[in-house]
């Protein structure tokens, strides 16, 4: 066994950082309240570099906010070996969405310290700014802006509800850095993160291998029929947008089923009008979100949706207008990054399932410029963005390791 396979984090620490970050924007509900470029989000970065120091990396900032700490390798010239997440939360946001990332990465160094340890590559911990999107209404905007996906000036105007601008509160807040928000070369990149949803604790998995993250899009249906009087006009003379629906939703969910376990499809916003309880609707819309992990089933789905909804309008003599106003192209991360994490685990010995992503991370930004992949945990019920968002100990400790032992095969311990 070489000293790779046994070393391990400091679990109790990653712990207890975690339980002190959370209590700066805490709320009444157990959970967090420390939105981008907030006081808030100052102060947990204050503690977070102080943290840093401990753990005797150097720390330096962008010109977007975003942090990065770094522990420099033993051969001068190669490309870092990166992970990270983010610090900031949604207004009533948990304690370990992004969070867990950041402060897992900062143990993995912080390990290699103490146990005076190094590797080839230097290892790099990343805090990306605004993540959540939800104060700056562009969700991970940090490594957007890094990657190349978004510009420094775009970024920079983006303003809350009270007309404040990230590029305000960058300065305000102390955050705005020398760095150019540029990527340069990366070896390898990892994001460790809760899994946001109930799979691994339905299955009684310790470990997410992420494989990548889903395809998705969001679709507006309108149907046009005939505003009509409930009582004296007959079921089979009716222009009804109603049955419409009523067709469709049968046939899309049965479509969605034949696509297999890992296809989704849901219908969030359903609107009639008149909105009368005796009239027939004149007007229905409706909203269809469809997900699929593997692009050409996703490009099934999407086929079948359009035949589905037309073959409806014809059926009930409707006039129709549908329209995609949201996609998001899948991403497929890099095999041996998926690789590295394979093999953590399989020496790890945690149970684990190979997965992909039903939620956007920073991961699917820096996969845009270096070979990346995601490791999950389980969180209680499914539940993220939520205050009562909940962790085991057990599990941020599993996870952290895992992380340790793929960023080392990827920076490779120098011995
Ligand atoms: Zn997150």
């Amino acid at each position: 066994m070489t000293q790779r396979h046994t070393l391990r984090i400091n679990g109790e620490r990653l712990w207890a950082r975690l339980e002190e970050i959370g209590q700066i924007g805490a709320t009444a509900g157990g959970g967090c309240n420390r939105q981008a470029l907030t006081d808030e989000d100052r102060i947990g970065r204050e503690l977070f570099a102080s943290w840093c120091e401990q753990a005797g990396c150097s720390l330096r900032r962008d010109a977007v906010g975003n942090l990065f700490a770094r522990r420099e390798g033993t051969e001068p010239g190669l490309a870092p070996v990166m992970t990270g997440s983010h610090l900031d939360t949604q207004p009533s946001g948990g304690k370990y969405d992004g969070i867990y990332g950041v402060l897992a990465g900062l143990e993995v160094l912080q390990t290699l310290e103490e146990g005076a340890l190094h590797t080839r590559h230097p290892l790099e911990v990343v805090v990306w700014t605004n993540e959540e999107g939800c104060r700056f209404d562009t969700a991970m905007m940090g490594s957007a802006v890094w990657s190349g996906a978004m510009s420094l000036e775009d970024a920079y105007a983006l303003a809350d509800r009270t007309g404040a601008s990230v590029r305000d509160e960058l300065e305000r807040t102390g955050q705005l850095g020398d760095l150019p928000a540029v990527a340069g070369p990366v070896h390898a990149a990892f994001e460790l993160h809760i899994e946001q949803g109930p799979v691994l604790e339905a299955e009684r998995k310790t470990i997410g291998v992420v494989t990548g993250v889903q395809h998705m899009s969001r679709h507006r249906v309108v149907y046009y029929g005939q505003e009509a009087h409930a009582g004296p006009t007959p079921m089979t003379l009716r222009k009804d947008p109603m049955m419409a629906l009523g067709q469709c939703l049968p046939e899309l969910y049965a479509m969605t089923e034949q696509h297999g376990p890992d296809a989704r499809v849901t219908f969030g916003f359903v609107h009639a009008e008149p909105g009368s309880s005796n009239t027939v609707p004149g007007r229905l819309e409706f909203t269809v979100d469809l997900r699929h992990p593997d692009a050409g089933q996703y490009q099934s789905m999407l086929q079948a949706y359009e035949a589905i909804i037309n073959a409806a309008a014809r059926r009930f003599d409707l006039a129709m207008e549908y329209a995609c106003f949201w996609e998001a192209p899948g991403v497929e991360f890099d095999s041996d990054c998926v690789a590295a994490v394979q093999s953590a685990v399989d020496n790890l010995g945690y149970s684990y399932r190979r997965m992909v992503s039903g939620a956007g991370h920073d991961a699917c930004n820096v996969s845009r410029v270096a070979p990346t992949s995601m490791i999950f945990i389980p969180c209680e019920g499914g539940l993220s963005h939520n205050e009562k968002e909940a962790v085991s100990a057990a599990d941020v400790e599993a996870g952290a390791n895992v992380l340790l032992q793929a960023m080392l095969v990827r920076a490779e311990l120098d011995s």
